[in-house]
């Protein structure tokens, strides 16, 4: 696996990969890498010949009072995760190659960053997009891969990729869990024990609600008893639990024959986790999918 951290010397790799006609695949990342990650690898090597991984703790996309300053690093052993199954390029940059100016030009994708993450954290979308754009033209992937556990970002990105006639397939990939069903993260590792036992009751709020939903509850009345859950657990303080239409992610009044997202963020201790699930339902589905752009932009499977 060959490492570099200069935008140049990334930019020669990917041409002499394209000149032998090789595909590139790119898994975005901020490192501390999980089998989420690694997932992400998984599927760019079955669809592509050259895979990219970035590792960028983005500025841009932490509000002041965030966790930017102790977001969790480990460069060594993500260099040896990524080796080991099989990233051919791992691209490091600092802040100073991916931002020698404070940056003057910011995309902003509307609409899908109105609620959920983008409602309670302010810029952060904005700071996504225009980080995920820097590095599709930098890498210049024919496919880049991304996980629904941050299902809010690949609808932007769609957008985004979407609006911008940007030359690169999206390809969303499934949450990947812990074997309790806790949803993988690089954020994980701050939870003390008392508060990794109470985070399960996320997952478990989300296989209720697929439950609740297959009985035929409405929206407010799967959300009301995902709050229940969550709520029972005296550490648990809930940023938002919502369920959206998918990926327009608009509210919605009734669950049946629609694809919907049933989404949640919550807090223990200083931690703030999210996760989601995702029901897509076949008149949702070839609503949704009324050209063949969107068609190939279309998450298609259910988490
Ligand atoms: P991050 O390093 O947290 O910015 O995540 C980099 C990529 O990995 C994003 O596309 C995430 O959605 C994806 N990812 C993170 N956790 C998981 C997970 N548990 N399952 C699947 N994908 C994940």
């Amino acid at each position: 696996m060959k490492i570099v951290d200069s935008i140049e010397a990334l930019r020669k790799w990917v041409a002499e990969k394209k000149a032998n006609r090789q595909t590139v695949g790119f898994v975005p990342t901020m490192g501390f890498l999980h089998e989420g990650h690694m997932s992400l690898v998984d599927a760019a090597k079955d669809r592509t010949d050259a895979v990219v991984m970035s590792i960028f703790v983005n500025p841009l996309q932490f509000g002041p009072t965030e966790d930017l300053d102790r977001y969790p690093r480990n460069l060594e052993r993500d260099q040896q995760m990524a080796e080991a199954r099989g990233v051919d390029l791992l691209f490091v940059p600092s802040v100073g190659e991916m931002y020698p100016q404070p940056v003057k030009t910011v995309i902003h994708v509307s609409g899908v960053t109105e609620r959920l993450c983008g409602a309670s954290r302010p810029g952060h979308f904005d700071g996504v997009a225009t980080v995920v754009c820097k590095l599709f033209n930098m890498v210049q992937p024919d496919y880049a891969f991304f996980g629904q556990k941050d299902a809010q970002q690949v609808a932007v990105i769609q957008q985004m990729v979407y609006d911008l006639n940007l030359p690169v397939e999206i390809v969303p990939c499934p949450i990947v869990r812990e074997k309790d069903g806790l949803a993988m993260s690089s954020r994980n590792v701050y939870l003390n024990e008392e508060e990794r036992k109470q985070a399960l009751s996320l997952n478990q709020a989300l296989r209720e609600a697929e439950q609740a939903y297959l009985e035929g509850r409405s929206p407010e009345e799967v959300k009301q008893l995902m709050l229940q859950k969550i709520q029972a657990e005296p550490l648990a303080e809930v940023d938002y639990v919502e369920l959206l239409s998918y990926p327009s992610l608009e509210p919605l009044e009734c669950l049946e024959g629609s694809s919907f997202i049933c989404a949640l963020a919550v807090r223990f201790g200083k931690t703030r986790l999210i996760d989601n699930l995702i029901i897509l339902n076949r008149k949702g589905r070839e609503q949704h999918v009324a050209n063949d752009d969107d068609r190939k932009n279309t998450p298609c499977y259910s988490n």
